[in-house]
């Protein structure tokens, strides 16, 4: 694992899966350019059914896009904050400083799990609200559910990550 990274949710946040079950149309374009500034791609999802959901990412390719010893699949969503805990360990374990940990990035689409988790971390943390989005609706609850930033599509991404 190299430093900065950023952590992707996958449902609702880099794949449509009440919609087009498809990739959104930008993630290639901003993942490539993210890697190309020297961003390491961490994915961590939750799903019960592993097979399920490896199929479903194999299905959409965005496996191409990531290393596979960086494809975390967890059963429930709550199983994010024990993987993130260890992604950060791991981190601080290679971080040449501490700058780069801060450049580090959690973005997902649900404030009481990926923000709140990567808030606790001392993770940057991106709330990514699609229009008509599953969790687009919901406020924060408390201080620890406010992201650093909240973006509408994942070219957002691009100027939160120089
Ligand atoms: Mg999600």
């Amino acid at each position: 694992m190299k430093t900065p990274c950023i952590v992707y949710d996958f449902d609702e946040t880099l794949y449509a899966s009440h919609g087009s079950r498809r990739l959104y149309r930008e993630v290639w374009e901003v993942l490539t350019k993210l890697r190309h500034r020297g961003y390491h791609h961490i994915l961590l999802t939750a799903e019960q059914d592993l097979g399920f959901q490896l199929a479903k990412i194999e299905r959409s390719r965005v496996d191409k896009l990531f290393d596979p010893r960086s494809i975390f699949i967890v059963p429930n969503p709550t199983d994010k904050h024990e993987e993130l805990v260890r992604i950060r360990r791991e981190l601080r374990r290679v971080a040449r400083d501490s700058v780069d940990l801060r450049k580090s990035v959690v973005v997902g689409d649900r404030l009481d799990c990926e923000i709140r988790y990567g808030n606790s971390l001392g993770f940057t943390t991106v709330r990514i609200c699609r229009r008509g989005g599953k969790y687009s609706l919901r406020r924060a609850v408390s201080e620890s559910e406010v992201p650093t930033c909240t973006i509408s599509t994942l070219k957002g991404l691009l100027t939160i990550c120089p």
